[in-house]
């Protein structure tokens, strides 16, 4: 990632971000940390909310969404437990700051939106950023994408009603799949590995008020 000359207050926020929200709660992966503290968040923020950008909160972007909480940012990227070297997918691109980190932090990332203007906002984000290791695509993410799978590491960041099947199955061995799922305002944060060892159901998340709609998600055949 370029980096670019921005205020020094907001480089000041940025580290306050990550000590007192991200760190004292326990996120401990240096990397993830080291993500936390490059990427310009207020970036990804409307102009109306910017000086909010480093608060402890999610806010509102574009369309009717929102931008998660830093924590729970770190938290789930966290449980990928990437070193460097996956092919992660998205689903839920929206401002594009998650795909944003997990561009810091895997091979590469392919992050999925349903929202044309968004996918577009995001992708020059990205590109603004000097970022060239993603690919943004406009489509129902809780298909997937199949023709490059199978990931390391699927993330979805819009709550779902229950766990969309074949995310599952473009999920390699081995690979974390982190999601909020279940019913709001409360949907548990779920983390398991394909045939792996973990399967943790954790984090009761509020800040997950943006819900994950097409065929498997609410208004489909998941609902
Ligand atoms: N990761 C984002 C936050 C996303 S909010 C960020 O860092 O800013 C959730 C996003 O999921 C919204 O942009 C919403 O349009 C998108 N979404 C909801 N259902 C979807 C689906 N079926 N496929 C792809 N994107 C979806």
């Amino acid at each position: 990632m370029e980096d670019k000359i921005e205020p020094e207050d907001y480089r000041c926020q940025r580290e306050a971000m990550v000590d007192r929200q991200i760190l004292a709660r326990g996120v401990k992966d240096p990397r993830v940390l080291e993500a936390m503290r490059k990427v310009p968040r207020h970036l990804f923020v409307p102009d109306a909310h910017r000086t909010r950008s480093y608060h402890d909160t999610p806010l509102p972007t574009a369309e009717g969404q929102t931008i998660s909480q830093p924590y729970i940012v770190a938290w789930m990227t966290e449980m990928l437990r990437l070193k460097g070297d996956e092919v992660v997918l998205e689903v839920g691109a929206g401002s594009g700051y998650q795909a944003a980190i997990l561009c810091l932090l895997a091979r590469f990332v392919y992050t999925i939106e349903r929202i044309g203007t968004l996918a577009e906002s995001a992708r020059r984000r990205l590109e603004g950023l000097g970022l060239t290791n993603f690919e943004v695509v406009v489509s129902d993410g809780t298909k997937g994408l199949p023709e490059h799978s199978p990931y390391q590491g699927i993330i979805v960041t819009a709550g779902a009603p229950r766990v969309p099947p074949l995310l599952v199955e473009q999920l390699a061995d081995g690979g974390g799949r982190v999601l909020p799922a279940g019913p709001a305002p409360l949907r548990g944060l779920r983390v398991k590995e394909k045939k792996g060892a973990r399967s943790l159901p954790t984090e009761e998340e509020p800040g997950f008020s943006v819900p994950l709609v097409g065929g498997m998600g609410w208004g489909g055949y998941g609902s």
